[in-house]
């Protein structure tokens, strides 16, 4: 059993070797946070000629971004047919097609090296409620004009549950035929070894704990950078830990997701930290579709096989929700959670052997109270732009939003735009 509070993805895959480089005193662009969204910010920003510096506090993919359930979908976290009560038929597709553009632009960055396969992603349906919702959601989708979605009713879901899977669990679902799976550490790899030849200097174990506004850009202070003095023997590099070091630059791009809130405090309520947990087994013998996703009961629960044999699944939160709210401890694992994810897999695959879970983790996301991200400036600021506030679908928005953002800064033109994420709807 894993004990070291590193997830499945984390523990089977290692990053690219990343070189250290000196300090510069400025540079056009400064990326804080090496998940998803500041590596992809930070490619996107120097593909189109900028110097980029990217800081991570810890080592890239260390925090949610290397601990997701890997799942590209289209959906948000409402269902559509919640969704388009809330934010009306525009904004639904425009969110929906941003997630769909986003699959794509994953699929070209990540190449043949992380497992991607476009299987779909099954909604199940636990109750008749559900199953209601699930059919006027689809309703929806097929008034958008959304491609790739099926109703299924619950004599079809045999197939999609594979035969090793209990019978009569689920009322019938929905499937969204062109959503997707990948492992996501190895897509965090794989976004390094791009960024590096794109030039970008990454900078890991750098805290970057000011940022400040000045006439004609930005200053960072940045904890843990040596600089011109940056040494390799053990002393140095404690010296070096505590260090802070200056940097300026035009733009900060901040994609530090829930942890946004310990640099801009006026942040605090408006992202917040919610803890996720999962498991994965062993490769097993059992008849599971592989890379195809599920979810069910109003997408709490989620899971799939990877082609390799192994389940991951998540969810139960919804257990003990106020517990896993306002923490950011991600080494450790709620018991309760951990029973009812065991009991789950056990009751969704009778043939699963009992001693069959490596892995258990958890990771922190950041909440919004809509469920979207804050991509925009700060409120009251020009230089410092947000990417962040991802809720529980970054691998699902983040590429694209880095993208569109890029494109927007250097008024390039946008497929699709980031209007809807203006971080000031928000306050
Ligand atoms: C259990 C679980 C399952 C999930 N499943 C899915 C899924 O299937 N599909 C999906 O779309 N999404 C999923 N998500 C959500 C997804 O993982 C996140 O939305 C996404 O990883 C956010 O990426 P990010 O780059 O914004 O944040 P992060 O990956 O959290 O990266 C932010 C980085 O900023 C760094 N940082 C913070 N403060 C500073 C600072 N001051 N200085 C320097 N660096 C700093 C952090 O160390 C961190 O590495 C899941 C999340 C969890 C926890």
């Amino acid at each position: 059993m894993n004990t070291t509070g590193l997830s499945f993805w984390q523990r089977t895959c290692e990053l690219p070797p990343i070189p250290e480089r000196e300090l510069p005193r400025a540079v056009d662009v400064c990326v804080i946070g090496g998940g998803y969204a500041g590596l992809t910010s930070a490619l996107f920003l120097a593909r189109a000629g900028m110097t980029v510096c990217l800081f991570e506090r810890d080592t890239c993919g260390l925090r949610a971004s290397g601990r997701s359930a890997g799942h590209l979908m289209q959906g948000t976290s409402e269902f559509p047919n919640r969704a388009v009560e809330l934010w009306g038929e525009t904004k639904l597709k425009a969110v929906w097609d941003i997630h769909r553009s986003n699959n794509e632009l994953v699929r070209e960055l990540a190449g043949d090296s992380c497992g991607y396969q476009r299987k779909g992603n099954v909604y199940l349906a636990t109750s008749r409620d559900e199953y209601l919702e699930l059919r006027e959601s689809f309703s929806v989708l097929q008034r958008l004009g959304v491609k790739g979605v099926r109703f299924i009713e619950s004599g079809e879901l045999s197939a999609l549950l594979g035969p090793g899977a209990r019978r009569g669990m689920f009322e019938g679902g929905l499937i969204a035929g062109e959503d997707a799976t990948i492992h996501p550490m190895k897509y965090v790899a794989r976004l390094v070894q791009l960024c590096l030849a794109a030039g970008v200097r990454i900078y890991q174990h750098a805290d970057v704990t000011e940022i400040r506004e000045t006439e004609g850009g930005v200053e960072l202070v940045v904890q843990g950078v040596g600089g011109r003095e940056q040494g390799s023997d053990e002393s140095d590099r404690s010296k070096i830990k505590n260090q802070k070091s200056k940097i300026t630059a035009e733009l900060a791009v901040v994609c530090v997701n829930a942890y946004a809130s310990q640099i801009f405090p006026a942040l605090e309520g408006v992202v917040i930290p919610s803890r996720g947990q999962m498991l994965a087994t062993s490769s097993v013998n059992v008849a599971i579709p592989r890379g195809l996703a599920h979810c069910a009961n109003f997408l709490y629960e989620y899971w799939h096989a990877r082609e390799s044999g192994e389940l991951v699944l998540g969810g139960f939160r919804w257990t003990s929700e106020s517990a896993e709210l306002g923490t950011y401890d991600d080494t450790v694992l709620n018991t309760e959670i951990a029973r009812g994810l065991r009991s789950y897999a056990h009751e969704l695959y009778p043939e699963l052997p009992e001693d069959s879970v490596e892995h258990e983790w958890t990771g922190i996301m950041g909440i919004t109270s809509d469920g979207l991200p804050m991509v925009g400036p700060l409120p009251g600021k020009f230089r410092i732009w947000l990417n962040l506030g991802f809720s529980c679908h970054g691998l699902s928005t983040a590429t694209k939003t880095s993208q569109l953002l890029t494109n927007y800064l250097l008024e390039q033109p946008m497929d699709l735009n980031i209007e809807h994420f203006a971080p000031s709807r928000l306050f």
